[in-house]
């Protein structure tokens, strides 16, 4: 069958399919057609056609995946969802934004900033990330220290589901018991389940104190692990906790003004009154950096952001980690880290929201060392769920983390409950439609 050709028949806008099948972290697939979706109505149909016909269904925000979550394995359509960005509704009294799926993190933020208020989940993608993707990843980001994760701001959403039929799953409420909890089932499904098409979220207004943006250098990361620590017994909640290593803070000087000291510096916003405690805080800092300007903090909050960015320019791939640990393990993962880069031979550039325990060491490889790449990475995934940490804090699982999400789930909270989660895909989900082999089913 010309599926094309079918989606054509029904009136459906296509897309080149070439331009969609491989994400951001180089996961490369192939698919039969890709769709342009400009309403739910459109969503529903093609869903409907392809579960009748068997047909996989790829739902897809903006592409900037890093984890093979978008990339199409083994052929079906992919459903682009990004020209559905409108914001629907807004009320400053519920404080609740309605959106559609394909609307861009900081397109909802440049929307509401005027207003007064802000919606916190800032990946360092938010530039051009759609919210659907960031809901369907379980996206955290920069403000994730205070604010939390995706999964404590999405309310509701509108989803089809991989019958054709939509529903609406949760409440635009602030509180809501009426049932089981499939808001948060569908947040981090990746595409699983079905497909998001609306979404109201919780907003609060832009915080009313004094922010200080400070760039601390350190000599060593053991000292890195350990402000962190000490920012935690000192009971400080920074608003942002970033980590950027020297390779790093390299990689983004040439776009960026920011100067380089030591092995790496902590990026963290502090409100004003708690910048003693800061201080205080600071473990055998080399160099303090306080933004004296608006400019200079957006800066460096820029220079964060791009940071994934600048480091994949420094080799033909980057494999990206996302482990999280423990705050108090957070200095022995950086030793492990290093241990690693010396046994395998490669250079690994790290980023971090650190202040959730949360890492980014990238590996750097090329076409030849592709192998030790990949043992790098497991390596150090194992030694993450031997700590008790988990092998990913935001960017899923995809394709990039399958095996190692099924051994954290067995090992962490045994085989029964991976059987669960695979009964639950199949509730939702009889004919395994939707974005298959992703995910731990
Ligand atoms: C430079 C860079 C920095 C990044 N920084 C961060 C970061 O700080 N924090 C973080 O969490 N992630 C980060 N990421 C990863 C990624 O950007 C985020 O996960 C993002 O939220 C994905 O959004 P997207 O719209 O591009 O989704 P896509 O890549 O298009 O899709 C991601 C997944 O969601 C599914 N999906 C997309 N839209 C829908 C929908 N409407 N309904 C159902 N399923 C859907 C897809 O099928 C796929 O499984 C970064 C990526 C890059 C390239």
């Amino acid at each position: 069958m010309d599926v094309q050709n079918e989606l054509e028949k029904m009136g459906l806008k296509l897309g080149e399919v070439e331009k969609y099948i491989e994400d951001m972290g180089y996961f490369k697939g192939k698919a039969d057609a890709v769709v342009l979706a400009k309403s739910t109505e459109d969503v529903a149909r093609v869903v409907k056609f392809a579960n009748e016909r068997e047909i996989p269904i790829i739902p897809w925000g903006r592409g900037t995946s890093v984890t093979g979550a978008v990339t199409p394995i083994k052929g079906g359509i992919i459903i682009d969802l990004s020209s559905m960005n409108r914001i629907i509704d807004f009320s400053d009294e519920d404080w609740i934004v309605h959106v559609e799926a394909g609307a861009i993190l900081d397109e909802i933020n440049a929307f509401l900033r005027p207003r007064g208020f802000f919606f916190p989940p800032d990946p360092a993608s938010s530039f051009m990330c759609s919210i659907g993707g960031a809901t369907s990843e379980g996206s955290g980001g920069m403000h994730c220290v205070k604010y939390g994760t995706m999964k404590d701001w999405v309310l509701a959403m509108k989803v089809v589901l991989p019958d054709g039929s939509t529903v609406t799953v949760g409440e635009p409420l602030h509180k809501n018991r009426v049932g089981y909890d499939l808001t948060h089932l569908m947040i981090g499904s990746e595409g699983t389940l079905g497909v998001i098409t609306e979404v109201w979220l919780k907003v609060v207004p832009i915080p009313g104190y004094k922010i200080k943006r400070v760039l601390t250098f350190f000599d060593s990361e053991e000292d890195i692990g350990r402000t962190i620590i000490n920012l935690r017994k000192n009971r400080v909640q920074p608003e942002i906790a970033e980590y950027m290593d020297l390779k790093v803070l390299e990689a983004v000087k040439s776009s960026f003004n920011i100067e380089t000291h030591g092995v790496g510096a902590l990026l963290i916003d502090v409100p004003e009154f708690e910048i003693e405690k800061l201080n205080l805080s600071l473990s055998n800092p080399s160099f303090v950096k306080v933004a004296d300007s608006e400019e200079e903090k957006e800066e460096l909050y820029k220079a964060r952001s791009y940071a994934y960015l600048a480091v994949k320019t420094l080799a033909k791939y980057a494999m990206s980690e996302d482990v999280v640990v423990p705050i108090s393990k957070l200095p022995k993962v950086f030793k492990k880290v290093r241990e690693l880069e010396e046994k395998y031979g490669m250079k690994c550039p790290m980023v971090g929201h650190i202040g959730d325990g949360n890492l980014h060491p990238i590996i750097l490889y090329d076409d030849a060392s592709k192998d030790r790449a990949e043992s790098f990475f497991r390596e150090l995934c194992i030694y993450v769920i031997d700590e008790g940490g988990s092998v990913t804090g935001e960017h899923g699982v995809g394709i990039q983390k399958r095996e190692m999400a099924i051994r954290q789930i067995e090992e962490h909270n045994g085989r029964p409950l991976l059987d669960l989660m695979k009964e639950i895909k199949l509730v939702f989900d009889k004919k395994k439609i939707m974005n298959p082999y992703k995910q731990v089913v």
